[in-house]
């Protein structure tokens, strides 16, 4: 069954573009396409055979089952867990899914080091450091702990990683320093860490805007999927997005000044109106917090969301557009028409979130069409 209220399409070309891109961009890095999120909502399928093809050296997961659905893929790739783990997700990734860890405590460390010695193999796990984001990771003063870490039998220590907080904000001093003393860190670990150990710190944000002297990967999502994360800093122009999301026109109709749309009466036309509906709304992912702030593309001329999202239905103003609107003609929710373009990072930016939210609703939300 065709769905013709929504098209959510998702070009894997595209993807594979930017992943080439960010390949001669850092080169000779390698690179982990992130994943996670069910490849931020475009599908993992899909874009985890799409990115190996692409030339991924890793692909950044979260969960077990995605894990699963890479291998049951048949795809060999390495896999980087970009958090810490539960011991019950270890003890299945360990035997079955050949997950490579991140360690940030003594007691995770211990823990994979008794797995690796009962089962007579070395993990493969990468130290986390924390600089600043708080969530997980050994501090940088930390010395003594991490050279312990080193020596544990049953573990490889094959990385070691740092996740900026800020890579994407307006100031970027911060985030530099960061570098610098993870960089630092490095040094003062040469003797403890193996020498083809992989360092890596940057996300999409820092892979776009900062050079390292010493990343030997980066970890990038946003970037792969065409969006950014924030408004500080504009992606090179070669990225480009990857999803679109486009529906049609349910019904136009002529509403006169004084009639209040949608649901609590929120929104009161001032004039004589022409108002669209659009067999869309949250339940097809599109933010119910769009309300009175969203844009639709129609004709090529960008109409305001009137009134609240509801479910299923959204309605525009089109009194604007200057051609005749019709019954059943595109409107194009984030993507390019005529010469306009709505992206995920003005539609979030609109309702102050990130693109992820968007990608995520829309893609779990409906089927996707791949081209
Ligand atoms: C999700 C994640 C990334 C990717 O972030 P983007 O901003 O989408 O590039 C990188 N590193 C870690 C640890 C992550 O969790």
């Amino acid at each position: 069954m065709n769905s013709h209220h929504i098209q959510v399409t998702v070009c894997t070309k595209t993807f594979a573009n930017n992943i080439l891109q960010i390949r001669q961009r850092v080169s000779p890095s390698q690179v982990c396409v992130v994943v996670k999120a069910n490849a931020y909502g475009h599908g993992l399928t899909k874009l985890a055979t799409t990115a190996v093809e692409a030339g991924a050296n890793y692909l950044g997961i979260c969960t077990n089952p995605e894990a699963k659905v890479i291998r049951d893929l048949g795809l060999q790739v390495k896999l980087l867990r970009l958090r810490m783990a539960l011991p019950e997700e270890l003890e299945e990734s360990i035997d079955d899914l050949n997950i490579e860890e991140q360690i940030g405590t003594m007691e995770s460390a211990v823990y994979l080091s008794q797995a690796g010695i009962k089962r007579g193999i070395s993990i493969p796990v990468h130290l986390n450091i924390d600089l600043g984001m708080g969530r997980s990771g050994f501090f940088p003063n930390q010395i003594e702990q991490i050279e312990q870490v080193c020596t544990l039998p049953g573990i490889k220590i094959v990385g070691i990683m740092t996740h900026f907080p800020a890579a994407d904000g307006q100031e970027l001093n911060l985030t530099k320093q960061r570098l610098e003393k993870f960089e630092h860190l490095c040094e003062l670990l040469a003797n403890s860490l193996p020498e083809d150990i992989l360092v890596h710190t940057h996300n999409s944000a820092a892979t776009v805007r900062l050079t390292s002297k010493c990343n030997h990967l980066v970890r990038v999502g946003a970037a792969c999927y065409g969006v950014r994360t924030s408004q500080a800093f504009a992606n090179p122009a070669e990225l480009k997005p990857v999803m679109s999301i486009k529906t049609r026109i349910a019904q136009v109709r002529q509403v006169p000044a004084g009639n209040t749309i949608g649901y609590d009466s929120l929104f009161t036309t001032k004039r004589d109106s022409l108002i669209a509906s659009l067999p869309v709304g949250f339940g097809e992912g599109y933010p119910r917090s769009l309300f009175n702030k969203g844009i639709v593309l129609i004709h090529g001329h960008r109409c305001p969301v009137v009134g609240r999202v509801s479910l299923n239905i959204t309605t525009v103003d089109v009194t604007d557009v200057p051609e005749e609107v019709k019954w059943g003609e595109e409107a194009v929710l984030v993507g390019c028409q005529a010469k306009e373009e709505i992206t995920f990072e003005e539609l979030a930016d609109r309702f102050g979130s990130v693109h992820t939210e968007i990608n995520l609703m829309a893609g779990f939300m409906n089927e996707i069409s791949y081209i």
